[in-house]
């Protein structure tokens, strides 16, 4: 029992009990998100985002359709926020912004995934609150610096329910909104993404190997607004319920 395990992952892949292990702070707890109607669990393992995913957001954000290609950033995992839960206004921002998308569950993994064999990865999907300080990622933009903690926060993942494919299937059109106190600011449809969830897959798993547990944030469409303590929240897509959140002052 002298081994050295870099990780929990690799302790585990060595087929070692967890509670055998002599750790030198408290393991971390899991992160989970809610499957629809039951009681079940999904594990996050990685959060994925895809960005500039609709022509009319990009245009918004002053970016080139045409010669742009979508950009992948991620989340830690625990930056994941429950539907229903609070979102705390994030410290060293002036302008947070909520971004409603539609969210793949992995739960097959893979490397250099064919479009053609992507859909068959998914375990599930949901709704997605992708929050962004947009001060930072601005400047960020401009300096040409990493976006991470203008998109890598705590509480920045907000996930609702997720659908099983065996339930809902695989959504490729349907309306997806938000509204900021019960008024729509977003407003789009699943088929206009520019990258489709199977393109998204396949591009993805020939920069990373996926593996079930990985959520993949798929971009927003346009009408991105700031938003201020108080403000209710309410994200919807066809077919994957509604996710709420409420911007609270920060402790
Ligand atoms: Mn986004």
């Amino acid at each position: 029992m002298s081994a050295h395990f870099g990780s929990l992952q690799a302790a585990l892949r060595e087929g070692l009990p967890v509670s055998t292990l002599r750790v030198v702070i408290p393991i971390p707890s899991p992160i989970t998100v809610a499957i629809a109607a039951t009681v079940e669990r999904y594990p996050v393992h990685r959060i994925y985002c895809v960005g500039r995913n609709y022509a009319e957001h990009v245009q918004e954000m002053g970016g080139d359709v045409e010669r742009t290609p979508p950009v992948f950033f991620t989340k830690p995992a625990d930056a994941v926020l429950a539907d229903g839960a609070d979102f705390p206004y994030p410290p060293r921002s002036q302008d947070v912004q909520p971004e409603v998308e539609l969210v793949i569950a992995i739960g097959q993994g893979g490397a250099n995934i064919a479009v053609d064999a992507a859909l068959s990865h998914i375990y599930g999907y949901a709704i997605g609150n992708d929050w962004t300080r947009r001060d930072l990622q601005t400047t960020a933009k401009r300096g040409g610096a990493p976006w991470d903690l203008a998109k890598g926060f705590d509480h920045s993942a907000a996930v609702g329910a997720i659908y099983p494919v065996g339930s809902i299937g695989h959504p490729c059109r349907g309306l997806i909104r938000l509204e900021v106190n019960g008024v729509e600011r977003q407003r789009g449809d699943l088929s206009a993404m520019i990258w489709s969830v199977p393109a998204i897959i396949a591009e993805l798993s020939t920069y990373v190997t996926l593996v079930p547990g990985d959520l993949i944030f798929t971009g927003t469409p346009a009408g991105v607004t700031s938003v201020v303590p108080g403000d209710q929240i309410e994200c919807h897509i066809e077919g994957l319920g509604t996710l709420s959140s409420r911007v609270v002052e920060r402790q």
